[in-house]
């Protein structure tokens, strides 16, 4: 058996440096299983054999039947086999297994050296009797079973031919004799099963509880698989033993890949002034520094960021802490938080307060200047007028800001709720060209084919508008406005058409994000938050639509709202019903 387990036991470690870190657990527990049944057997053999041993000496030793020769030769010998089985232990321990033979050898020079200290004392007794059937059980179950069998053989033989030897066998002695014999024989055989019996017990329970670790492995492994946060985890040289999923996904690396690199070379990192010195990489820290060993190393949002294998750079944390092992840094382990989104937030949040701060400081400086002028001198209608004028213009922009940031909100939180109506394509052109001033409205021409459109109005009335007033805010005040409306394949396309400043490639990519604003010099002059397009995409999205747009800087831009018209179809069915 332990021949077999130990040569099967080699291989398993020179699998498992090959195999990935989650796995590695697994063949420590297939060492284990072997490790295990040894010192399971080595102890059968050991506590008894030393017990009977004793016993039999002290028994012979009592009753004056050994000489101080025989109880020498005993208690030699289990000090020999004693020995013996501590020098099998530690040789299996390194990969080498003591030949079965040798044991036979070393019993059945014991057997003969009992056989021939109780010639020289006279013949057989009980203490010759209990010796060798303690050395043949005692053998036993040391050896492998077809052994066995001869270590019993022996020590029978050795039994019976002292006593013929010394002419002891007569007709009273016989039955004892042959039972006597007859123990002695079978008391090896018997301890080879009996151990056998026993390792398999003990191995029926060490599967059971590979089983439970294995199962514990299994969750192990799905919850670092399954985890949003990377993890990785290195060896006391820094070198990959588990990577998890969402660091492959992360880093574009795969774990096969990165297993047995050194961390640094898989897990990128680079900070503000530039890439990492392997020498900060935070695994390494936690590894080496006497600073840092034992705490934990991160950073706050957006301050490291990890370089994928594409060179993509993404904002991260990393916590790394180190893996203590009799006081020594045997490992480290590491987890990378993306913190993409928090950055984004930071930077809205950031944008935001900036946008925000500037629109309102503009429109109430407005209010607060004209209303004490107001308030100052004495004016003229005209002149009153004119200062009213301002006022509510500069009132209507913070109320729009008011309206956009309520909008952004409801939206962000998707409490934002549709009431869709069956209306007139017209009459919501019409409404969002009402809501300009009397010289922007002259410069809007329409151009439409008329439609119905299951929509909440409101809402489209406010896309349009955004886009028909970013037509009139970025052009000419001497240029057009078309709106026009073509179908298609149960789709109505409405067009808003100027002939304005067009929009850089720069500001195109990022047209519908929020707080988006052109570095044009003439757009950054009028007033604007940058929310417009951002909430007229999402509302045209919610419809089943969308808003595509075609410019060119300098040569006028056309936005153009898709919508579904899905309503159409009931209104033509309750036209025809009749009555
Ligand atoms: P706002 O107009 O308040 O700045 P929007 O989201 O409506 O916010 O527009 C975002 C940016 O897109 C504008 O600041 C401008 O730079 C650009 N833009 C939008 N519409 C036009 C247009 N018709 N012509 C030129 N630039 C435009």
């Amino acid at each position: 058996m332990t021949d077999r387990a130990i040569s099967a036991d080699i291989p398993t470690q020179k699998r498992a440096r090959r195999l990935p870190g989650s796995l590695r657990f697994f063949s420590t527990v297939e060492r284990l299983d072997t490790t295990v049944a040894l010192q399971v057997a080595t102890r059968i053999v050991a506590v008894p054999y030393m017990a009977a041993v004793t016993l039999a000496t002290a028994l012979a030793w009592k009753q004056s039947q050994v000489s101080w020769v025989g109880v020498l030769a005993v208690a030699g010998g289990g000090v020999l086999i004693a020995a013996a089985e501590v020098c099998r232990v530690f040789l299996l321990r390194r990969g080498r297994a003591v030949s079965p033979w040798l044991i036979l050898a070393v019993f059945v020079a014991l057997h003969l050296l009992v056989g021939i200290n109780a010639w020289n004392s006279g013949g057989i007794d009980g203490g010759l009797w209990l010796s060798l059937t303690v050395l043949s059980s005692v053998g036993g179950a040391l050896l492998p079973m077809r052994l066995s069998v001869t270590n019993g053989a022996s020590g029978m033989m050795v039994f019976l031919g002292t006593s013929a030897a010394h002419g002891q066998i007569d007709r009273m002695r016989a039955p004892t004799l042959v039972l006597g014999a007859a123990i002695i024989a079978l008391g090896s055989p018997t301890a080879s099963v009996f151990r056998d019996v026993i390792v398999r017990e003990a191995g029926r329970r060490l599967r059971q509880q590979v089983a439970q670790l294995e199962l514990f492995n299994l969750m192990l492994t799905a919850v670092i698989q399954s985890m949003t946060e990377g993890l990785v985890a290195c060896d006391g040289a820094g070198r990959v033993e588990l990577w998890n999923r969402r660091l492959e996904s992360l880093t574009g690396i795969p774990e096969l890949e990165a297993v047995g690199k050194p961390v640094w070379e898989v897990l990128k990192l680079a900070d503000r002034h530039g890439m990492q010195d392997e020498r900060e990489h935070p695994c390494v820290l936690a590894l080496d520094g006497p600073v840092f060993r034992g705490s934990v190393l991160g950073g706050s949002p957006g301050e490291i960021s990890l370089i994928s294998a594409t060179g993509e750079s993404i904002p991260v944390t990393v916590t790394a802490a180190p893996l203590m092992r009799d006081g020594q840094a045997a490992g480290v382990v590491a987890v990378v938080v993306d913190v993409s989104r928090e950055r984004e937030l930071a930077q809205t949040r950031d944008a935001l307060v900036s946008m925000v701060s500037h629109e309102l400081r503009t429109p109430l400086t407005m209010i607060v200047g004209f209303s004490e002028l107001l308030l100052a001198g004495e004016f003229d209608k005209e002149q009153v007028e004119e200062c009213a004028s301002e006022i509510l213009y500069a009132a209507n922009r913070l109320s729009g800001l008011v309206d956009d940031l309520l909008s952004t909100a409801a939206l962000e939180r998707g409490s934002l709720q549709l009431n869709k109506r069956l209306v007139a394509l017209s009459s919501l052109v019409d409404q969002s060209v009402a809501s300009f001033g009397p010289e922007e409205r002259k410069r809007v021409e329409t151009r439409l084919e008329e439609s119905y459109l299951l929509v909440d109005p409101d809402r489209i009335t406010q896309v349009l508008a955004n886009l028909i007033g970013n037509a009139l805010k970025y052009s000419d005040k001497s240029t057009k406005v078309e709106v026009r409306s073509r179908r298609q394949n149960g789709y109505v396309s409405i067009d808003v058409v100027d002939q304005g400043y067009g929009i850089d490639e720069a500001t195109l990519s990022n047209l519908f994000t929020m707080f988006t604003r052109s570095s044009d010099e003439r757009v950054r002059k009028i007033p604007g938050t940058g929310l417009g397009l951002h909430i007229a995409k999402r509302l045209t999205e919610m419809h089943g639509g969308d808003i595509e747009v075609t410019t060119r800087k300098g040569g006028g831009s056309t936005f153009t709202v898709v919508l579904p018209l899905e309503g159409e179809a009931a209104l033509q069915t309750e036209n025809e019903a009749p009555g």
